[in-house]
């Protein structure tokens, strides 16, 4: 069974008459948010998606956490602007965007994350965190805390290795205050009335002292194991995901079930935990370095329903690599022929619903010509179109505007990610180079060019098949043979690239109009 089907049986199974499900997933636009952070998002999908395969109403509810405080200076903000320090202790919704594009910092990096969840065809019911803590929407609960706050102190302190200190205990007010006049959180309280209704801060910056209504002050925020069970039952969780780490002994979400069931009455959610992604070649992301590889990225070289199929075909808690390597031409290849197989019925039960649930709605038709072959023959033609249509047409491939997309995505992978593989032929005859090869490079480079002159359409096959005739010398083994041929290839690559690696040669010679190359053999 698919692991989101397990899950949601889990989920009917917990709350068998629900009307409707709600499935979670939530994230902090503290900066760029990453590929890994989309697996929050992504496994809630899916578990959406098996619940109404099951004939059930489900949705998927996603919150941006904006109203927690800036810990630290994102790198790359810090190479952009100066004074970002400034805002620490601020709401991220708070914070102007150093980007000058958005309302706010917290904006431009929901905008950039929602609008990669658009092209995945993800539509998540959004709740911005600001506008429901400033809006009071949280009011009942935060008194609720308040007025309990003591018997949160016990829960918390289970968790923590420090003994109990009766002072500590008696102050504890599970809150962060944001300060009316500078806005940051760097605030103590100093007290809270009995009922939870009203509360007195002062602020360690500026000195600001001031008695709050709870329910209509908007600026005090639940700490994080208690904000996250509270809005579990103001919103009627029923599943969230969560990064493994969270369901370690003491992590957030055995402190926040706690807190949940012995303080607040509320049933917490299902939780599943999901392993870390990699990017290959570039080891493991974390959203402290700045530098996130955003699914944004990810989307330029990998295409939507490759990016949803990659999360429906491993469980959650099984790790993977989007790899910007060659094996990125491995992926697609293995996407390809899996899509076909579905099509066909051919596949497995497990494989049919992650299919099922992986594609993207609406769209009917696929890029077919593999992306490795498109990777070998499109530089030559600086990624034209209409040129690789008529290159692949001799060889048998057709290519139409369906591919075009796929065209642009090797475009950007080779361009920004290998760029060794960017190959164009020589302006002239690289003559230095020819004159100090060895005799019997030299008579293959003439014989070759006799030959593709002599032919009047260069086939595939054909020019492979005169090239080994050539070089293959029936007297060596296979393995001396085959180092023959890398010693050869070698010359004829840097004949006409100047280079000693190039695209796949007969592939070459046979897709692109001999004219414009030929001159380059003649010596
Ligand atoms: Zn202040």
């Amino acid at each position: 069974m698919h692991w989101a089907e397990k899950l949601a049986r889990e989920i009917i199974e917990r709350n068998p008459n629900k009307e409707e499900y709600v499935c979670a997933a939530g994230i902090s636009p503290s900066g760029s948010v990453h590929i890994g952070n989309f697996r929050d998002v992504v496994t809630s999908y899916y578990v959406v998606r098996a619940l109404e395969k099951l004939g059930k109403k489900a949705r998927l509810l996603f919150s941006w956490d904006e109203y927690d405080r800036l810990r630290k200076v994102p790198s790359n903000i810090a190479k952009i602007t100066e004074n970002f320090e400034q805002y620490l202790g601020m709401p991220y919704a708070e914070i102007p965007d150093p980007h000058g594009e958005c309302a706010s910092y917290a904006e431009y990096n929901e905008k950039e994350f929602e609008k990669s969840l658009e092209e995945l065809d993800i539509h998540p019911d959004y709740r911005y965190q600001a506008k429901e803590y400033t809006s009071n929407r949280y009011g009942e609960g935060i008194v609720f805390a308040l007025k309990n706050r003591k018997q949160i102190y016990d829960v918390l302190l289970k968790y923590k290795t420090q003994e109990e200190d009766a002072e500590e205990r008696e102050k504890y007010a599970p809150v962060n205050v944001y300060c009316s006049v500078c806005k940051k959180d760097v605030t103590e309280v100093l007290s809270v009335s009995d009922d939870g209704e009203e509360l007195t801060y002062r602020c360690k910056i500026c000195g600001h002292t001031e008695t709050v209504r709870v329910r209509e002050y908007g600026h005090i925020k639940l700490v994080w194991k208690v904000d996250w069970p509270m809005r579990w039952g103001v919103e009627g969780v029923d599943f969230e995901p969560g990064g493994i780490d969270h369901a370690a002994a003491s992590g957030s979400y055995v402190v926040a079930s706690d807190i949940a069931k012995n303080i607040l009455g509320v049933t917490p959610p299902l939780f599943q935990g999901y392993g870390w992604l990699s990017i290959a070649g570039m080891g493991d992301m974390h959203s402290s370095t700045g530098n996130n590889i955003t699914p944004g990225a990810v989307l330029k070289v990998y295409e939507p329903d490759m990016i949803r199929w990659l999360f429906a075909k491993y469980a959650p808690e099984a790790g993977f690599a989007f790899n910007f390597d060659d094996t990125i031409i491995r992926h697609y290849s293995e996407f390809d022929k899996m899509l076909e197989a579905y099509k066909n019925g051919e596949t497995d039960e497990y494989n049919t619903a992650v299919f099922d649930y992986c594609m993207v709605s609406g769209k009917d038709s696929y890029s077919k010509v593999p992306f490795g072959v498109l990777a070998s023959v499109a530089t030559i033609v600086d990624f034209n179109p209409q040129a690789v249509r008529e290159m692949l047409a001799k060889i048998g491939v057709s290519f139409d505007a369906r591919d075009e997309e796929r065209l642009l995505r090797v475009k950007n992978w080779i361009c920004n990610h290998q760029p060794g593989k960017l190959f164009k032929l020589l302006p002239e005859k690289n003559a230095e180079y020819f004159n100090n090869a060895q005799e019997d490079e030299k008579i293959a480079v003439q014989k070759l060019y006799e030959y593709l002159s002599s032919v009047e359409a260069v086939e595939e096959k054909e020019v492979q098949q005169y090239l080994y005739s050539i070089i293959n010398d029936p007297n060596l083994t296979k393995k001396e043979n085959t180092a023959k041929q890398m010693r050869f290839f070698k010359v004829f690559y840097n004949v006409l690239f100047g280079q000693d690696m190039g695209p796949r040669l007969y592939l070459f010679l046979a897709a692109v109009d001999k004219n414009k190359y030929l001159h380059l053999l003649q010596f």
